[in-house]
C-alpha cells in the first residue's frame, strides 16, 4: 500500500500564534490560565495545554474573577471583552489575525451605512464572533437560503467564515452576485484553508480513500472531507489510527492523508504508523512560510520568547 501525504497540512500560523499565547502566558502568570472556548478545535491540542495548567470553559462568566483568561482563535464578539472587564479578569487575545481582519471589514462596511451578508456556518464559534461586531445577515451556504429583498441602490458587502469551503463559497457568491451585482465581495476564506483544500483536491485526484485526521468539530477538516467525497472518494474524519476501521481498507492500494488546521502532526504520525505503507509520496503545493507573530500588545505582558509549536509540529520530517 502507498499512501499519499498532502503538502501542507496540519498547523496554520492562526493556530501556532494562539497555542503559543496559552504556554506564554502560563509561563508568565502561572497556572491556572483561563482558555475561553477550545483554544483551537482540536481535543488533543486542548488536552495539552489543559495538562499544563490552562482550564477551558465556555463562556466569559465561567471565568473565576480577577482571573487571567485567553480567548481562542476562532474570535470572540465585543460582549464577552465588555463581560471580562466587568470581571476584572486580564484577557489575552488569541483571535487569528485574519478572523481580526473579518472583524474589522464589519466594522468598516457598517459604518459606511452597507447591509453586511455574512456567509458562514450557524452556531459556529467563528461566526459567534463575527456577528457580534456589527449587524449582518447570516447565509449558511449548507441550507437552502435567500437574501432579503433590499431597495434599488443599497450598498451590500459580502464576508466569509474563514474556513468555508472555497466552491461552496463560490457558488453562493455567484448566487449572492446575481441579485446584488455591485455587491462588494470580500474573500475571506483564509491562506491556510485554500491551500489544504487543493492539496485535498490532488489526493482525492490519485487515491482511491481519503483519511483526514483531525476533529469532528474542526470546520476545517470537515471541508477537507467534504472535497473528497465531492469528488467521489471515500473520506473519513478521524483522530487516530483507533477511530480507523479496516473494512475501509479492504482492496485499495492508494490512500491520501491529509489534517485540517488544527491537527497535530504526531496525529497523523501515528496513522501512518499503523498503516505501515510501502511508500509515502508527497502531494500538494508545498509547505507554508506564513507565520504570525505575537501582537505587540501581548508581547509587551507575556513577551515572546518561547514559540515551540512550530517546532513541535515537524511537518515534514521522517515518516
Ligand atoms: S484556519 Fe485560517 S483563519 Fe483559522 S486560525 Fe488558521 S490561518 Fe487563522
Amino acid at each position: 500500500m502507498d499512501i499519499y501525504l498532502a503538502s501542507p497540512r496540519g498547523f496554520c500560523a492562526g493556530v501556532d500564534l494562539a497555542v503559543d499565547i496559552v504556554d506564554l502566558a502560563i509561563q508568565q502568570y502561572g497556572t491556572p490560565v483561563y482558555v475561553k472556548h477550545q483554544i483551537v478545535h482540536n481535543p488533543k491540542v486542548v488536552a495539552d495545554v489543559e495538562a499544563k495548567g490552562a482550564i477551558t470553559v465556555e463562556t466569559v462568566d465561567d471565568v473565576p474573577r480577577g482571573a487571567v483568561v485567553v480567548f481562542s482563535a476562532h474570535g470572540s464578539p465585543p460582549s464577552d471583552y465588555t463581560t471580562a472587564k466587568k470581571r476584572n479578569l486580564t484577557v489575552l487575545d488569541a483571535t487569528c489575525p485574519l478572523v481580526t481582519r473579518v472583524h474589522n471589514e464589519a466594522k468598516k462596511y457598517d459604518k459606511e451605512g452597507k447591509e453586511i451578508v455574512l456567509v458562514g456556518h450557524v452556531g459556529h464559534q467563528e461566526v459567534i464572533g463575527t456577528t457580534g461586531h456589527a449587524d449582518m445577515t447570516l447565509i449558511d451556504e449548507r441550507e437552502d437560503w435567500s437574501l432579503p429583498d433590499w431597495e434599488k441602490g443599497t450598498e451590500i458587502a459580502v464576508l466569509t467564515q474563514t474556513t468555508l469551503s472555497v466552491n461552496d463559497t463560490a457558488i453562493a457568491v455567484n448566487k449572492i452576485k446575481k441579485k446584488y451585482p455591485d455587491a462588494v465581495i470580500r474573500d475571506d476564506i483564509c491562506y491556510a484553508t485554500t491551500n489544504r483544500q487543493a492539496a485535498a483536491t490532488e489526493l482525492a485526484d490519485i487515491t482511491e480513500l481519503v483519511l483526514v485526521i483531525g476533529a469532528q468539530n474542526s470546520s476545517n477538516c470537515n471541508r477537507l472531507k467534504d472535497v473528497a467525497l465531492n469528488k467521489g472518494i471515500p473520506a473519513y474524519l478521524i483522530n487516530g489510527p483507533e477511530e480507523l476501521d479496516t473494512d475501509w481498507l479492504e482492496g485499495v492500494s492508494k490512500i491520501g492523508i491529509t489534517s485540517g488546521a488544527s491537527t497535530p502532526e504526531n496525529q497523523v504520525k501515528a496513522v501512518i504508523k499503523f498503516l505501515a505503507p510501502e511508500n509515502v509520496f508527497r502531494i500538494g503545493p508545498g509547505e507554508e512560510s506564513t507565520t504570525f507573530a505575537i501582537p505587540r500588545n501581548l508581547r509587551e505582558v507575556i513577551g515572546d520568547g518561547v514559540r515551540n509549536s512550530k517546532e513541535k509540529q515537524a511537518p515534514d520530517e521522517d515518516h
